[in-house]
């Protein structure tokens, strides 16, 4: 998804590169799923926890990560793809949940839906499928 070298995109949003915030991205890239904060966490190894969340919280602001609420309650994260821009995510693709390993995926669907109101500005929505993904159905 992401083409530009970790430092590089740390650079495109105007972040100092530190190698904590490195390992953090190195982190989500080694994931084709979206990850929840725990498993960040012991990837990571020993840090500390507050930079942590402070970190993923700047990345979320400037459109390196998104946040994935599943069924409402449990928070997960994604890398996003280049389109995203500070407070402005533009996502063009889908959140998959799989009823069978309970891995959460961002696939991008062949046609996403258009959704208008006659009154309402609709500037972003977000779609939630479930069903079985690519590796529990083989
Ligand atoms: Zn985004
Ligand atoms: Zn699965
Ligand atoms: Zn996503």
């Amino acid at each position: 998804m992401l083409h530009l070298g970790m430092k590089n995109l740390l650079k495109s949003k105007k972040l100092r590169v530190t190698s904590f915030r490195t390992d953090v991205l190195n982190v989500f890239q080694s994931h084709e799923n979206a990850i929840d904060m725990g498993m960040v966490e012991k990837e990571l190894g020993e840090h500390d926890r507050i930079t942590l969340y402070r970190t993923i919280k700047k990345f979320i602001d400037v459109g390196i990560l998104h946040e994935i609420l599943i069924n409402g309650e449990s928070k997960k994260y994604a890398l996003c793809s280049h389109s995203c821009e500070s407070e402005a995510h533009h996502h063009d693709h889908i959140h998959f949940l799989c009823t069978d390993c309970n891995e959460t995926y961002c696939l991008e669907p062949q046609q996403m839906p258009v959704i208008n109101h006659p009154s309402f500005q609709i500037d972003s929505f977000e779609v939630q499928a479930k069903g079985i993904c690519d590796n529990c159905k083989s």
